[in-house]
């Protein structure tokens, strides 16, 4: 009895010191993001959300301060408002990969803006978030991005089987034909195909697609699915949108 209790210590002790190695192999540092944004209350809002998910954050309210501690400071990643008094987001975002600063940039556009968001892929932004934006999603991307690394290939394509998504132009294709989506439909297609096999209650499509918080009236979501499958699955043998009774939605290959 006693043996068996000392073992099952010693067990848990081994497992917990393992951790704290593949912790610290994992970051080596506390990561450490910088925001670049101007609107007081948004740059307040974000610096307090990710401060308690646990990163060390610096704001910066223009583009002079921005530029100057991204030159300067190590940082794991920028997040960077294209409008910023001084120096734009794309002024900033040029001038560091032309210092042959590769850390991952996470760009704030406004909203419907392709040209911006073409604009500050190529010039090696490595996604974008159109404003205004859930927080829970903004603290998505900063995770993908910080476990991708810094990576000088923007990320301008997703997809799933034979349907492509054109992030930067907002285009949709399946088989290589070319699908016609609103806006909205291809926000919400670009959140199911980013989260692909894993089911998405409405409330979480309706906070992230609509930036509204309901649980009463969910046939929104539905008739946006509706149209949605409509349009990706009708005509193909393979279904990808996929229902799952009683918990949300799913983009998956079954
Ligand atoms: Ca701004």
């Amino acid at each position: 009895m006693h043996y068996n209790f000392v073992t099952l210590l010693s067990s848990l002790w081994q497992v917990a010191w393992v951790n704290f190695f593949t912790m610290r192999a994992d970051y080596g540092h506390a990561v450490k993001l910088l925001i670049a944004e101007d609107e007081v209350k948004t740059g307040e809002y974000l610096r307090r959300g990710l401060s308690e998910a646990g990163f060390i954050v610096d704001l910066a309210h223009n583009g002079l301060d921005g530029h100057h501690l991204a030159m300067t400071e190590r940082y794991d990643l920028l997040i960077l408002d294209v409008m910023l008094p001084d120096l734009d987001g794309w002024q900033i975002l040029k001038s560091l990969r032309e210092a042959g600063r590769e850390l991952p940039v996470l760009f704030l556009t406004a909203r419907d803006s392709v040209d911006d968001r073409v604009k500050g892929l190529e010039l090696g932004a490595d996604d974008y978030l159109v404003k205004p934006f859930a927080f829970a999603e903004l603290l998505a991307r900063v995770r993908t991005l910080l476990r991708r690394g810094a990576s000088p290939a923007a990320e301008l394509k997703l997809g799933i089987g034979d349907l492509e998504l054109d992030l930067a132009r907002h285009r949709a294709s399946r088989g290589g034909r070319c699908i016609r989506l609103t806006a909205k439909e291809f926000t919400l297609l670009e959140l199911l195909v980013r989260r692909q096999g894993e089911v998405l209650p409405r409330s979480l499509i309706a906070s992230q697609v609509w930036d509204m918080n309901f649980d009463s009236d969910t046939n929104v979501i539905d008739v946006a699915i509706r149209r949605l499958r409509m349009k990706i699955d009708n005509g193909f043998d393979l279904k990808l949108i996929q229902t799952v009774r009683g918990m949300g939605y799913m983009i998956d290959l079954p």
